[in-house]
């Protein structure tokens, strides 16, 4: 029988593991601190449990990292890691310092099943989802290689799902991951720290408000759906008259008013003064932050990113019509660390590579 690995279990589910177990839901609470305050995989060491709950702990769970693959510093302080998952697959993970803020970039899937023509993920195709303890435990093992390696004392005071995946596809997992995030006996970060970030899969952004409150970023990237059924293919699923009622229905919902909305910036495709005037025309009077988007080529992208000038002409189009946004600074591009250009290693069983090439559209 396989062992339950007990990283990425919530509160509620440690308590019903611990009640199987015939014991009380306080263990959820000794066990969760251990394991992501103290940072102690080993039950042995856990020492205010019994030493029979210890041995019986040893026989039916586990606290079990993915492998530190690679680990590689961008000359402006972002680093990337590579964890391994298992044989063939592996994902990348993110660290963004900034002066206040200690931002970690998750991934929440090995590759991508969407199509996002602007991505080098995509190009990997996609091979699983990850289990809710391979997403925390990329939180986990970045707090202690910070701590022991990189800046002494510092944690990961924010989470952003927008590493490989679209994590509204893998909603259960994404969910109970997050959970764990803002448990004050797991990393306690505030509901305004953790963002989970959609392409704009309509019926879990219903869903996700009920799930857990967190913050919500949709990659938008068009202020039409002409525009945004080429660069973002689930848009011909999920057009825009749908997309948006749902994310006016989410900010009620949830205890958070303003949705980020990502815009990548692509010269001569969305970054005109008339893509600028449609896109506020779309968001007018919604509690909104635009987040535009320098884009990192990658070999074979077909796109190039939009000039300074004509990234900032968009945005004082936008600033002008009210609408609260910033230009993102590239970070960590020197290592391939930068928006969208993460790939990990991906056994694709999508064969989308191949595909693509048999399209003469590949890399
Ligand atoms: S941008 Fe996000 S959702 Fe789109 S293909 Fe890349 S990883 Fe997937």
């Amino acid at each position: 029988m396989s062992k339950v690995n007990l990283l990425g279990l919530s509160r509620e589910s440690l308590e019903a593991f611990f009640a199987e177990q015939g014991e009380k839901a306080f263990r959820a609470t000794q066990v969760m601190k251990w394991i992501h305050h103290r940072g102690v995989t080993d039950f042995a060491a856990m020492t205010d449990l019994s030493k029979s709950l210890r041995e019986r702990l040893e026989a039916v769970a586990e606290v079990r990292l993915p492998t530190v693959e690679f680990d590689q510093a961008s000359a402006d302080g972002t680093r990337k890691w590579v964890f391994r998952l298992d044989s063939g697959n592996s994902v990348e993970t993110v660290y963004i310092p900034e002066e206040k803020r200690a931002t970690l970039c998750v991934s929440s899937q090995v590759g991508c099943s969407l199509t996002c023509r602007f991505c080098s993920t995509a190009r990997q195709g996609f091979n699983r989802n990850l289990r809710a303890e391979e997403i925390v435990a990329q939180v986990f093992l970045a707090n202690r290689l910070l701590e022991h390696e990189v800046v002494p004392g510092r944690k990961i005071t924010n989470v952003v799902f927008m590493g490989m995946g679209e994590p509204l596809l893998n909603f259960d997992a994404v969910v109970e991951a997050a959970r764990v995030l803002v448990d004050d006996l797991a990393y306690g970060l505030s509901k305004r720290r953790v963002t989970i970030s959609t392409a704009g899969v309509v019926p879990a952004i219903d869903r996700l408000a009920e799930a857990v409150d967190v913050s919500l970023a949709v990659s938008l990237h068009a202020p039409n759906n002409a525009v945004r059924d080429e660069l973002v293919p689930l848009n011909r699923k999920y057009p825009l008259e749908v997309l948006m009622p749902a994310l006016d229905r989410f900010s009620p919902r949830s205890s958070i008013e303003t949705i980020t909305y990502e815009y990548v910036m692509l010269e001569g495709v969305n970054d005109s003064d008339d893509h600028a005037r449609e896109l506020a025309d779309l968001l007018r009077d919604r509690p909104v932050k635009v987040n535009l988007i320098p884009f990192n080529p990658f070999p074979g992208s077909g796109y190039a990113c939009s000039s300074n000038n004509r990234m900032h002409a968009f945005g004082r189009i936008l600033l002008a019509n009210g609408l609260c946004t910033t230009i993102r600074k590239t970070r960590g591009e020197d290592i391939s660390a930068a928006c969208g250009q993460l790939v990990g290693e991906v056994e694709d069983r999508s064969r989308r590579e191949q595909r693509l090439q048999r399209m003469n559209i590949g890399a």
